[in-house]
């Protein structure tokens, strides 16, 4: 089977003990059904300690950690149930994590989430080969989804090399690429549904081509800047995503929201919109890098997750949730760098690792702050706050 592999897959190596940000905290463990299985199967006092752990919450099977820290983490930040069982006896997701492999059936993608500062220092070192490499070999897991239109999911993946070659190379300021990119988001979902034709049953023709796929076009014509407003940015950072539960599960991510919230709160629109534009200028006079890692950013978020339209066909929310993820950062990084006189590779690391955690692997979270983005993208662009 073709595999697309993330171009730095293989270089990937957990650090174990000496990983400075853990994912044995801070988050919780759904277990699967076959560890759960396992686990009330083993006999022994190692089942009792496997068992005596486990809690339900809504029905899914959980390990029962104080503040979100998993029981079975060592002092030396290592995995007792890996070392006295073995990797047989870890759950999926913990075998797994930090990576993520898709089976679509013609073709799997393999990429790493980075929610795992392994990773990101290895997006950062490979900002220039932010792309997949096809590799020819057997997968052992299933096919995901219900789609099986070949022709639509090789499109998908012609878009999304074209959308991710703008991203990184195109001279336009990056605002202005997001009008064309929403315009070019827009333009595909209102194509593919008009052009939606059950033909004659054939697999490969329930669509006709779209007939709006200049992204060039769309980008040329971008004629004024997308820019996600502070009362919009408040909101997003003032919901879910902000708990004072973070200052026991994750501190760090914690005190960047209280600095959010202690400069911002008290703005009015009008105000909090310009001390927002000062502070990302701020951050790009200081660190000018950090306009290539925040295009990198929406790059790797478009690798591992643009083919979802695959099965939802939802373009505009795919392509605005990578810039709202990407304008999140970006602020994230200015407070970071305004507080601290400083923005180093491994502070860049730490900020994404934790935004991730929170904001991108929490379905719930991460699609409440976009209903907020929503209701600014769906008013017309002379109401807009
Ligand atoms: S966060 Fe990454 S490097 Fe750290 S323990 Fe987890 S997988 Fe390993």
């Amino acid at each position: 089977m073709k595999v697309h592999e993330l171009s730095f897959y293989s270089k990937f190596q957990c650090a174990m003990g000496s990983c400075p940000n853990t994912c044995c905290q801070g988050w919780q463990i759904v277990l699967d059904h076959d560890t759960v299985q396992k686990y009330m199967e083993k006999k022994g006092r190692q089942g009792l300690w496997l068992r005596s752990s486990l809690t339900s919450h809504n029905g899914a099977i959980l390990f029962r950690g104080k503040r979100r820290k998993c029981p079975f983490l060592s002092k030396d930040l290592l995995c007792k149930i890996q070392l006295s069982l073995g990797e047989e006896y870890l759950s999926d997701v913990c075998r797994i994590f930090p990576r993520q492999r898709i089976n679509y059936g013609y073709f799997a993608e393999e990429s790493l989430f980075l929610a795992c500062p392994q990773v990101c220092r290895l997006f950062l070192n490979n900002l220039d080969h932010l792309c997949y490499k096809t590799t020819d070999r057997n997968v052992s897991y299933a096919k995901s989804g219900t789609n099986d239109d070949a022709e639509y999911l090789q499109e998908l993946v012609e878009i999304r090399l074209a959308l991710t070659e703008q991203i990184m190379n195109h001279p336009l300021p990056r605002p202005m690429l997001y009008t064309g990119l929403l315009s070019y988001a827009k333009a595909l979902q209102q194509s593919y549904i008009a052009n939606y034709a059950p033909s004659d049953g054939s697999k490969s023709s329930y669509f006709s081509k779209p007939v709006h796929t200049d992204l060039a076009a769309h980008i040329r014509e971008a004629d004024t800047p997308f820019i996600i407003p502070h009362d919009i940015t408040y909101a997003m950072l003032t919901g879910s995503f902000y708990h004072i539960f973070l200052k026991m599960v994750s501190p760090f991510l914690y005190s960047l929201c209280r600095t959010y919230q202690k400069e911002f709160k008290w703005l009015t629109s009008a105000k909090g919109d310009a001390k927002l534009s000062v502070l990302l200028e701020q951050l790009h006079v200081h660190h000018p890098n950090t306009e290539r890692i925040l295009r990198g950013y929406l790059t790797y978020y478009l690798l591992e997750k643009f083919l979802t339209v695959y099965e939802d066909y939802s373009f505009l929310h795919n392509i605005a949730t990578g810039i709202m993820h990407t304008h999140l950062l970006e602020l994230f990084f200015a407070l970071y760098h305004e507080k601290n006189h400083r923005l180093t590779d491994d502070d860049i690391i730490r900020i994404i690792t934790v935004y991730n955690r929170r904001g991108r692997h929490n379905d719930e979270i991460e699609m409440e702050m976009y209903e907020k983005l929503k209701r600014f993208l769906d008013a017309p662009a002379g109401k807009r706050p």
